[in-house]
Parts: structure tokens; sequence; C-alpha cells
């Protein structure tokens, strides 16, 4: 071998960085759009099986001849969730991700795109289930809500700190449940305010309707 290896250049590409920057542009045009037809948005996010879409249809019911609501479910394949706000008489769009985990900005574009934003007062976003990815995408949301339910086992907070930490607030649902599993839902809310001690959590059972008013109400509806 003689000479020296030809030296090419090296570009360093922070691909989290370029992700989730294009991301946020997105998410700031979303909320643009939102604020010029005074929407308020809400971004529900938490596992499979934590009642998201059970609590939608308590507020929805609870907002019903009030508020004109609109409800956005992401979903990897179904329309489940979609078709059961629907039967409260409740205008739906579905994004079917396919493979993606989570929502992000340019999908809520994307399904709002033909939407005439200025029938709603009120948008719910159930994000796709699963309590990882979803909280590190910005949808251009007002509030980023939290869903944990007593279901879970104990660690689902310890276990998620950083979604925790992302939330504007969080929802403990099926608390009607807490008894019968002997979980400890003081502990719970322990260990969010361990992560976060301003943090405001709601204790809610969707199914009873417990506490689903004191949520309304801090949401300003
Ligand atoms: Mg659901
Ligand atoms: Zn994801």
């Amino acid at each position: 071998m003689t000479g020296s290896p030809k030296k090419h250049k090296t570009v360093g590409i922070d691909i989290r960085k370029d992700l989730f920057g294009a991301n946020e542009d997105a998410a700031a045009l979303n909320k643009k759009k939102f604020r010029e037809h005074g929407l308020v948005v809400l971004d529900i996010m938490g596992s499979v099986g934590t009642g998201k879409t059970q609590l939608i249809e308590a507020l929805c019911d609870r907002l019903r001849g009030r508020r004109q609501i609109l409800m956005v479910a992401g979903d990897l394949a179904t329309t489940i969730d979609a078709d059961r706000v629907g039967s409260h008489e409740i205008d739906t769009v579905q994004i079917n991700t396919g493979t993606a985990c989570h929502l992000d900005a340019r999908m809520i574009r994307v399904a709002l795109d033909d939407v005439d934003l200025s029938k709603y007062d009120v948008v719910f976003i159930e994000n796709v289930g699963n309590l990882i990815c979803p909280a590190g995408y910005s949808l251009g949301a007002d509030k980023k809500i939290v869903v944990v339910s007593v279901t879970e086992g104990p660690y689902m907070v310890r276990k998620h700190p950083l979604t925790i930490k992302r939330a504007d607030m969080v929802v403990i649902n099926k608390i009607d449940l807490a008894d019968i599993l002997e979980f400890d839902v003081d502990a719970l809310v322990r260990d969010i305010r361990e992560v976060d001690a301003d943090l405001p959590v709601f204790r809610v059972s969707s199914k009873t309707g417990d506490g689903v008013d004191n949520l309304l109400k801090a949401l300003g509806f």
C-alpha cells in the first residue's frame, strides 16, 4: 500500500435532533392553526387498556350540548376507539399509523387538512396506546394528559419518568378497582410527586364518573 487513504468528509447527523426538530416545527404550525380556530386541543396518552377511550367518552357525555367536539384517534390498524366515541354522536377522524407507535405533528396536520375546524370547540386526540414515545412528539396540543390506571401494576410511573416529566397532567383511571386489586393509589401519587412535585394529578373512574367533573373543571370546561 502506498500513499495515504483517501479522505472523505465526515458528516455528523444527529438523527434525534433532526427528527424532533422537524416535528417541533410542524407542531408549532398545528398550534397556530388551533389558536386561529379558538380550539382547546388535548393530547391523551397512555398504554393500551388504561381507559383513554373511556375517559374521552365520559368527558364527551358531560360536555354534550356545551361544546362541539372532534375526536382524533391514533391506532395502528383499527377504528375501534373512533367507533366507540362516534357512537356518542361525536365527529371522529381516524389515523391508522400502520407500524408507527405514536402520532406526530405531521400526521395530525394531514389528518385535519380537509376538516372544517371552525365547527369545533374541543379536540380530543387519543394517541397510540403506548406510554413511551408519544411523550416525545409534540402535536401542537394545549396539554398532554397521561392516563395511567390501577390495572397496570404499581411501577408504571417509576418505569416511565420521562413521560411523566413531559405531561401537563396525570389521570389515574379505574380507581373503582383499586380496592379489589389492593392497589395503593397514594403510593402511585407519591411516585408522580417524586418526578414532578407540582404536576396536577386526578383520581378518576371513567366508568362510575368519579372524579370526572373535577378533571373537567381543571381543564376549564
Ligand atoms: Mg383506546
Ligand atoms: Zn413511537
